[in-house]
């Protein structure tokens, strides 16, 4: 059933096959996040909190110099968006410093850094120019070097990873203009020919990240499809395909309204001939690759959106000091302080989420996935609120541009808050949409439950594996279910720790139970038709965030006060932080319950229906 309640289609459910198939289904590490789904709150996976060795530390802290320094000299951001290019000559020199190899090892000729230093590097270009990063980004968090160190033979790897030290630039296409968040439905083909020596790629790919100058893309596309199981399915592979190729084409640069110095195209294939070996991966499994490469590649997401609301927040601070309006600096004013405050205890959470995410990417025995898309979720959102908030305390000025700003003599204060906030704003679309990272989160999160029940559902399985499952199942939730409602005495290890805080760990331990409770009961009354109501389930991602964020944010202010922080300070504002998710979190417990799903459902059906038409008079409409 659809959320109207009509039959799901064909075309609906072939999607979600795709999807399904296309998902990493093992869980082999652990995972704070499916802990807290689960009910169980396993502190000792965010605590103590995760630092860089001295070495990791001193090899990074040098590189940011040096990109500081380079950023500083050659480039001007408000430049890059005021003429849509990021001069030939900062690339040339980012290539020289080797910034678009960072992640790739020194064996085939790469910066070898962690993923922490990558995510240190890209918060710091970030805080300066939006475009910038996402040149970088593309390049090397979903373009061709992370497939390949993830799944590419070391002949490829040989091949292609030391040319982006030399000069290349790389891009992912899997959007298509009718394949967005789903591209199950995208129609790109790559026909092979020659005994499948060859394969020839046709269609479109669309907003293509750095696709308008790439040198290799990755690119999904359909290969013929195959008969698993007596059904065909689709095939969807990943090919390199190097755009000086005869058949490439980019037919279109677009222009967004930030970011504007990057090149992302409409890109055309007409007969583009790719030989097999360009397969990453086995063929069928590209959709996979992608999936899988946006999972860890999103990480840097955080960490970008993060350094630009550092930076906001201190042209914040400077101005609600310096400006006095009403015979006082406006961030005496109570309206102002407030948004101070709730603005600094915000980028306090988004910064012990983003590292402690990006240390556990670095870590062989973890599994981010969830953590990662939640990361990217919870930033990109409340880093969006935070550029808001910066805009409004500066007032007109923020709505100003910085040239203008400095064209009329507020050279000091010329923050480009309206570039960043036009900057920022795709950071919930692109890599995974914010309602996009929700279904995935709650897909995962009720994996345990619909694993467990699946052959009770199914029309394949017979009356026997139907009471084998149903027992299974009262036998595992019999011993599960009475755990949740366990009373909650301590939180485990809990040095250093003060008092307040242990107080919202304990709240996070009760409220996890309460969680995994919660989605159990709605799980049992909906059982698979849960995951469609993208209302209700949503209101449980949001508390697990809020709940991970505690738990990142009271480990990252004791980590904070061991590295000399006062902890008067860092103790207020963690506190700070958890009393507003606190908050949030009742709120949206209520919302379980109490709310007007039924009846916002009912009147989008109406809106729809064009019921509403009599809303859209005396306007122009534009379309
Ligand atoms: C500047 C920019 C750069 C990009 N770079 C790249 C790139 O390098 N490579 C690449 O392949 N793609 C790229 N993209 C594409 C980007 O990833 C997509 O825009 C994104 O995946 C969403 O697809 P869409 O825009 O078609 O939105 P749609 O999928 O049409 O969605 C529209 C709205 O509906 C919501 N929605 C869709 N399905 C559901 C659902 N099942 N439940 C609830 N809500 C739903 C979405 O969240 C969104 O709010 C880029 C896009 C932009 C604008």
């Amino acid at each position: 059933m659809d959320m109207f309640g009509k039959k799901v289609g064909a075309a609906e459910r072939a999607a979600l096959e795709v999807a399904e198939d296309s998902r990493q289904q093992e869980w082999k590490h652990s995972s704070f996040l499916r802990g807290l789904f689960d009910g169980r709150f396993r502190w000792n996976l965010v605590h103590p909190f995760p630092e860089q060795s001295p070495e990791d530390k001193a090899k990074g802290d040098a590189y940011l110099a040096k990109m500081e320094k380079l950023l500083r000299e050659k480039l001007d951001p408000n430049e890059v968006d005021l003429t849509g290019r990021i001069p030939d000559l900062v690339i040339k020199e980012l290539f020289e410093i080797g910034a678009f190899a960072v992640k790739i090892p020194a064996e085939y000729d790469g910066l070898g850094m962690s993923k922490v230093n990558y995510g240190r590097i890209l918060h710091l270009v970030a805080s300066y120019c939006g475009s910038t990063t996402v040149l970088l980004s593309a390049h090397q968090s979903i373009g061709v070097p992370q497939p390949l160190l993830d799944f590419g033979t070391e002949e490829q790897k040989r091949k292609y990873l030391p040319r982006f030290r030399k000069g290349a630039i790389s891009g992912f296409a899997l959007t298509e203009p009718d394949a967005g968040s789903d591209p199950s439905h995208m129609s790109t083909t790559a026909a092979p020919v020659e005994d499948g020596k060859y394969y020839l790629l046709n269609g479109e790919k669309l907003w293509c990240t750095n696709g308008v100058i790439a040198d290799v893309i990755i690119v999904m596309a359909l290969t013929p499809p195959k008969i698993v199981n007596g059904k065909e399915r689709k095939q969807i592979t990943a090919f390199i395909v190097e755009t000086k190729t005869p058949g490439f084409e980019v037919k279109h640069r677009c222009e967004f309204m930030g970011i504007k110095g990057t090149q992302i195209g409409l890109l055309k294939f007409t007969n583009v001939k790719v030989p097999r070996e360009n397969i990453v991966l086995r063929e069928g499994e590209g959709l996979k690759l992608a999936l899988t490469t946006l999972n860890t590649g999103r990480l840097t997401m955080p960490a970008g959106i993060t350094g630009v609301s550092k930076y906001v927040l201190w042209a914040s601070r400077l101005w609600a000091k310096k400006r006095n309006q009403w015979g006082m600096p406006i961030g005496e004013h109570e309206a102002i302080a407030d948004k101070l405050a709730s603005m600094a205890a915000s980028v306090l959470a988004m910064e012990a989420m983003t590292w402690y995410v990006t240390h556990m990417a670095d870590h062989p025995h973890s599994d981010i996935r969830l953590e990662a898309a939640m990361a990217k979720k919870f930033c990109t959102e409340t880093g969006w609120y935070v550029v808001n908030e910066a805009l409004q305390i500066r007032g007109g000025r923020g709505y100003e541009t910085a040239g203008s700003l400095r064209g009329r003599g507020e050279k000091d204060d010329a923050y480009p808050i309206e570039r960043i906030l036009r900057d920022v704003r795709i950071n919930t679309i692109i890599e995974g949409t914010s309602e996009i990272m929700s279904l995935f989160i709650t897909r995962e999160a009720l994996d345990t439950h619909l694993s467990k029940m699946k052959p009770l559902f199914s029309s394949k399985s017979g009356l026997g594996l139907k009471l084998k499952t149903l027992m299974g199942m009262t036998f595992s939730y019999a011993g599960w279910y009475p755990f949740l409602w366990l009373p909650v005495f301590g939180i485990g290890r809990d040095s250093g720790v003060s008092a307040p805080l242990k107080k919202h760990l304990l709240y996070a331990k009760r409220t996890t139970q309460r969680l995994a409770r919660g989605m159990f009961h709605f799980m049992m009354l909906y059982q698979q038709a849960l995951a469609k109501k993208e209302s209700l389930v949503s209101r449980f991602v949001d508390i697990s965030a809020d709940l991970f964020a505690i738990s990142v944010v009271c480990s990252y202010a004791v980590g904070q006060i061991k590295k000399g922080v006062s902890a008067e300070e860092s103790a207020a504002l963690a506190d700070l932080f958890c009393r507003m998710a606190k908050a949030r979190i009742r709120q949206k417990f209520r919302e379980t319950v109490c709310n007007q799903d039924a009846l916002k459902k009912s009147v989008a059906r109406k809106i729809l229906d064009e019921k509403y038409s009599w809303l859209e008079s005396d306007i122009i409409k534009t379309a």
